[in-house]
């Protein structure tokens, strides 16, 4: 393993002193809290019960690189950094009928990505699952969530709103909603970005093809299409959410796998689970500092933690 010398590292922490000094720093991460407040209170009165993060475990999300994985030995078994909690929802839906959890997410990020402005090597997802749920039900309450949350925090954060002199548009129910094939003719791969920049307002993009979508989503009625969503955010923010309702049948991942030439035992803790019987469920995780970001205007998430970790850089 590279070891960074002293004075670089000398260097680098001297940065990381004056960002923590930063007051675009302090002012987001207030807001931050204040916007975890707000969604917490907004799901316990929702009847949803708050779940502890699962750090590392024997299987994580795959994402569509798997690179992205942190691997290491655990007495002998081998565990992976939570990339995200997806496996342990769907198991939770044994316990639990409406769960959510704030839930650090760990994934190394391709070096170019360091300039999106949305991407850091460790972020946290405010993720919830609903046993039994539609699609349907979980993009309302999306839709609920957010509005409430604008609402509460132009309230609740004046003096955080004024600092980014942010002037944020209290979003209009029910948000649009485009399927990724429309997307795509119109606007051709960039699709995320350009939706973005173009749109008014939040805007639901449905029914993502299988190839280019992690294989844990249930098909719909369209062959090769799934039951999901993301929400895109306006003003060119990009991707806010990712969800949708969830595959629970072994064998339908199996197939899936086999489609998608994953080998099957990378996922054994995840199928053998499915095959012992989980309920069917839906729901979808929202990244913390994206919409922090969001809501204050800032150009890049790295100002929504205190100790950001930028993709191919040195974070403390
Ligand atoms: P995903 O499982 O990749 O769809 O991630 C769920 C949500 O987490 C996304 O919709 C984003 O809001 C957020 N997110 C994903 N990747 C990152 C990242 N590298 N840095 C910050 N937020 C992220
Ligand atoms: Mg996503």
């Amino acid at each position: 393993m590279q070891s960074i010398n002293k004075e670089e590292l000398k260097e680098k922490l001297r940065e990381t002193k004056n960002f923590l000094k930063d007051e675009r720093v302090i002012t987001a991460n207030r807001l931050k809290g204040k916007i975890i407040g707000i969604l917490r209170d907004f799901l316990k009165e929702k009847g949803f019960v708050e779940l502890l993060p699962v750090v590392a475990s024997p299987v994580t999300d795959p994402l569509s690189s798997p690179e992205t994985t942190v691997s290491f030995n655990v007495y002998g078994y081998p565990f992976q950094l939570t990339k995200s909690m997806i496996f342990h929802k769907q198991f939770a839906m044994l316990a639990f009928e409406r769960i959510f959890i704030f839930s650090p997410n760990f994934r190394i990020e391709k070096k170019e990505m360091a300039k999106t402005g949305r991407h850091l090597v460790e972020f946290t997802q405010f993720d919830l699952e609903v046993r039994g749920a539609t699609r349907k039900e979980v993009m309302e309450l999306a839709e609920e969530m957010i509005i409430g949350l604008v609402t509460r925090i132009i309230d609740e954060a004046k003096d955080e709103m004024e600092f980014f002199e942010r002037k944020l548009k209290m979003p209009i129910r029910p948000f649009k909603v485009v399927t990724y094939s429309e997307a795509y003719s119109k606007f051709g791969k960039d699709l995320e970005a350009r939706l973005s920049q173009s749109s008014e307002g939040h805007i639901w993009l449905i029914d993502f093809p299988e190839k280019i979508r992690e294989f844990y989503y249930l098909e719909g009625e369209r062959t090769f299409y799934l039951k999901d969503f993301d929400l895109i955010y306006p003003e060119g923010f990009g991707e806010a959410i990712s969800g949708g309702k969830r595959e629970w049948r072994a064998e339908k991942i199996r197939e899936r796998l086999k489609r998608k030439r994953i080998n099957e035992d990378l996922y054994s803790p995840y199928l053998i689970m499915l095959e012992q019987g989980i309920p069917p469920s839906a729901g979808f995780g929202i990244g913390i500092e994206r919409l922090t970001r969001f809501i204050a205007g800032l150009e890049s998430v790295k100002f929504c933690r205190l100790f950001p970790k930028l993709p191919g850089e040195f974070g403390l």
